[in-house]
C-alpha cells in the first residue's frame, strides 16, 4: 500500500468514527475497519480508544486471523466479526459494526426489517444473525458470515449491526440510512398501522436511490462538515 493509500484509508476510519458518534451510530463501543487493498489484512481501531476522540496513528493493522501485526493496544473485543466478512467475502473492502438502538429493535421482534422511507427498500427483510453473545472466535464470526451471504448488512440478535461495503463513505452512508429507516419506523408505528414501501414502489425507487458516488460523496460531506462546525472533526 503506498503511504497516501495508508494516510487515506486512516484518516476516513478516524473521520467515518467521530461522524458516527456524533450521528449515534455508535457509542463508546463498535468499530469501522477498512481491508488494505489487495490484501488479508485490514486497519481497525484500537479497543480502548475513544471513539469520540480516535487519531489515524493510533489505528491498528490487523490479518484476517485477527493477529495485531503494527500498532499499540489490543484489538477490538470484536474483531472477529470483521476478520470473518474479510475472509469470506473478498468483495468487501470496509466493515462497520455498532449497536444502532433503532436497527436492532427489529431482533428483538417477531417482525422483518421494512421500508418506511424511500432510501430504505435497500434493508428490507435483512438477515438476522441469532446468536445474541459477543463475536470473539472464528467459528462465530464464519457463523456471522454465513448468515450475511452475499447481502451488504445483516443484524446480530439484541446486540446490534454489521454493515459492509467497497468504501468506508458507504459504510457510513448504509449505516445512517439503516437507523433513520428504523427509527422512522418505530415512530410512525406509535401513529397508526405501518404502510412499508411496496415491491412496486421498490421498482421505482431503484432507479432514483440506487446506490452511486454522489449520494456516497454528499452524505459524507455534509456530516464531515457538521461535525468541523461541532468541534468533532
Ligand atoms: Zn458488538
Amino acid at each position: 500500500m503506498t503511504q497516501d493509500s495508508d494516510t487515506k484509508l486512516r484518516t476516513q476510519i478516524t473521520e467515518c468514527t467521530r461522524m458516527m458518534v456524533m450521528a449515534e451510530l455508535l457509542d463508546y463501543s463498535g468499530h469501522v475497519s477498512a481491508r488494505i487493498p489487495g490484501t488479508d489484512r485490514f486497519l481497525i481501531p484500537p479497543r480502548d480508544a475513544s471513539r469520540a476522540g480516535l487519531t489515524a496513528d493510533e489505528i491498528l493493522v490487523v490479518d484476517v486471523n485477527g493477529k495485531v501485526l503494527e500498532g499499540k493496544g489490543p484489538a477490538p473485543t470484536e474483531t472477529a466479526i470483521h476478520s470473518g466478512v474479510y475472509r469470506n467475502r473478498p468483495d468487501v473492502l470496509a466493515v462497520g459494526h455498532g449497536h444502532p438502538p433503532m436497527s436492532t429493535l427489529f431482533t428483538m421482534v417477531d417482525r422483518p426489517m421494512v421500508a418506511v422511507r424511500n432510501y430504505g427498500f435497500r434493508f428490507i427483510g435483512i438477515p438476522i444473525h441469532p446468536d445474541p453473545t459477543h463475536i470473539r472466535t472464528a467459528a462465530q464470526a464464519d457463523a456471522v458470515a454465513k448468515t450475511l451471504g452475499q447481502c451488504s448488512c445483516c443484524l446480530l440478535r439484541g446486540h446490534g449491526s454489521v454493515v459492509t461495503a467497497s468504501s468506508i463513505p458507504e459504510v457510513f452512508l448504509d449505516s445512517l440510512e439503516m437507523e433513520e429507516n428504523a427509527r422512522s419506523a418505530v415512530h410512525a408505528s406509535t401513529l397508526g398501522k405501518l404502510l412499508p414501501i411496496t415491491s412496486e414502489e421498490v421498482e421505482l425507487l431503484k432507479v432514483s436511490f440506487a446506490r452511486n458516488t454522489y449520494r456516497i460523496a454528499k452524505t459524507w460531506e455534509h456530516y464531515q462538515e457538521k461535525a468541523r462546525l461541532a468541534g468533532m472533526l
